[in-house]
């Protein structure tokens, strides 16, 4: 099968959904990759890996090495241009017609005739304006398509004991759980290439964990992925995708009764 990928930054990719990729790819999907910016904004790393200026250049040689490391089969840029994060970590969308912007992923699902699409979840994981913004114009997207049989999915959806509690999405409810460790060295080796979000990559856990903890350290084996459309009415999940994974015994339910629960 043929999945796209749409996220707002490189490493979004790797961070967010990096397992679930490097999985489907296993497992012999063509899996490509829409990014609207190459994250010009950003971190440069600490010390700087470069000069401001080079970031966006730097950046996307960072997403070219990822997309090889997670056995992507392809990567096109929106081209918009990500702010730099403002005073006090304020982050920001990037600028983008809302429209064209609908219309440009509609195309590359075309394009690339995708039959499942995965992106950002409702809640831009952190909240994330930017974030938040490709998932509404995605599944604006899936929509006008008006194909029954497109799958939209998001990653980091919400299940009780999710080890990165300020990561998820509160309004997706997982609709399925997926052990990447089978892949789990392809998800570090695609962390790996971003050197210039490494310092980001571990400050928080290193914080809590009161000792600098190593990029390997913080990438998690455990995703979580909630289907939003067609919606879920029943559970567990049946589709090509969620098929396609089960194949590779990395499908896990999270429970039953809190499930119902929330998708009710
Ligand atoms: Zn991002």
């Amino acid at each position: 099968m043929n999945v796209l990928a749409v996220f707002a930054h490189p490493d979004d990719e790797t961070m967010l959904f990096g397992g679930a990729l490097a999985l489907l790819a296993a497992q012999g999907a063509a899996v490509y990759g829409l990014s609207a910016t190459r994250g010009e904004g950003g971190e440069a790393g600490e010390p700087p890996v470069c000069e401001r200026h080079e970031l966006g250049a730097v950046r996307q040689e960072e997403l070219a090495c990822a997309v090889q490391a997670l056995g992507m089969a392809g990567l096109t840029y929106l081209d918009y241009v990500d702010p730099t994060v403002g005073p006090g970590d304020e982050l920001y969308p990037f600028q983008a017609e809302w429209d064209i912007l609908v219309q440009q992923i509609a195309a590359h699902i075309r394009k690339v005739a995708a039959q499942a699409v995965i992106t950002h979840g409702s809640n831009g994981e952190y909240g994330h304006p930017a974030h938040q913004l490709v998932h509404r114009a995605t599944r604006a997207a899936v929509e006008s398509l008006q194909d029954a049989q497109l799958l939209l999915y998001s990653a980091q959806a919400n299940y009780p004991d999710h080890p990165k509690p300020h990561l998820i999405n509160k309004d997706d409810p997982a609709h399925f759980l997926l052990d990447a460790s089978p892949v789990l060295e392809r998800k570090v080796a695609a962390a790996m290439c971003h050197r210039t979000q490494h310092a980001l990559f571990v400050r928080r856990a290193s914080q809590r964990a009161g000792r600098p903890l190593s990029v390997p350290e913080v990438i998690a084996a455990w995703e979580s992925l909630h289907r939003h459309l067609p919606p879920a009415t029943s559970v567990p999940l049946h589709d090509p995708l969620v098929d396609l994974l089960r194949s590779s015994g990395s499908v896990h339910e999270p429970d039953p009764a809190w499930q119902l629960d929330k998708n009710s």
